[in-house]
This record gives structure tokens, C-alpha cells and sequence, in this order.
């Protein structure tokens, strides 16, 4: 059954299709100020391309990149990387790092929860316990009101 679409974001709220805004072009229901930020956090090229462009114009003021979680089983550490909406490393930011583990009956295990303070690089590098499973390991980076979680997993290099 195809279903009335509404005139506003399912999300946020914004009024769709509105000429003076560029954000609003209607994405399924949702605005393109939600669905890009969304596209983009999932690592879609194209959105992270054009949420820059949006960015540089003054367009998303707001937008935060989500953090690059890297863990490599020979090095034993896990890697916290943040870039800023132009793509450049976020040199000396502070930022709330969570490490913990997913146990029966919707209990966690947290292994790690501090502070952190990223590098010249905009990496924060935490040892970690490779004996572990990490199949149940997750990453909650907190920014202010901006929450991201995300699997810890071993990266596997593309073949090209
Ligand atoms: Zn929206």
C-alpha cells in the first residue's frame, strides 16, 4: 500500500521540498539534512562528499563526522580517529571513550571509560585484550550531545 507521504520529515520535523532550503529535498519521507548526516555516518562517499560542500556553504553548521574505529590484531590496540567536516584530523579534542562488552541479558561489561585527548593525527590509540572475543566489543564515542556507537572488528585491508 503506498502511503500519503507527509510534508514533513519523519525525523527531524523540517518542512519538505522548500525551495529556500537546500536541506529539505525529500528523501523517502525523510529531509536530506537527516538522511545525508545519516548516509554519511555509515561511510557513503558520495553524502560525505556533498555534507562537505553543505558544510563549507554554511549549510551544516552542526555536522560532526562520526569517528573511524580501527582495530588491528597485530598491533593489539584499537583506533579512535576523528575528522572534522572538511577531512582533516581534529588535532587536541576532547572527547569521551567508552569500551565495553555485550553480556547475556542485555548486561555490559566496560573495559574502558575515560577522557581521551586525541593526537597530532586526531587518533586516540587504546591497548586492548586480543584474547578476547571481539565479535561482542563495542565503541561509544561521546561529543558533547553527539553519541555514536559502533562494533569494534578487525579491518581487513581491500584487495586492489
Ligand atoms: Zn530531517
Amino acid at each position: 500500500v503506498l502511503q500519503k507521504m507527509g510534508t514533513n520529515c519523519s525525523i527531524c520535523g523540517r518542512k519538505l521540498n522548500q525551495e529556500n532550503d537546500h536541506l529539505s529535498s525529500d528523501c523517502g519521507g525523510d529531509c536530506w539534512g537527516c538522511i545525508g548526516e545519516i548516509e554519511a555516518d555509515m561511510g557513503g562517499e558520495y553524502a560525505i562528499k556533498q555534507l562537505r560542500e553543505e558544510f563549507k556553504a554554511g549549510l551544516r553548521n552542526d555536522w560532526l563526522p562520526s569517528p573511524k574505529v580501527k582495530f588491528n590484531k597485530s598491533s593489539d590496540v584499537v583506533e579512535v580517529c576523528l575528522k572534522n567536516p572538511l577531512g582533516e584530523p581534529y588535532v587536541y579534542e576532547n572527547f569521551e571513550l567508552q569500551l565495553y562488552s555485550e553480556l547475556m541479558f542485555k548486561r555490559t561489561k566496560v573495559h574502558f571509560d575515560k577522557l581521551v585527548t586525541t593526537n597530532l593525527n586526531g587518533v586516540v590509540v587504546i591497548p586492548i585484550n586480543k584474547k578476547r572475543n571481539l565479535k561482542k566489543d563495542w565503541c561509544k564515542v561521546t561529543r558533547g550531545d553527539k553519541i555514536w556507537t559502533c562494533r569494534i572488528e578487525e579491518r581487513v585491508k581491500p584487495n586492489k
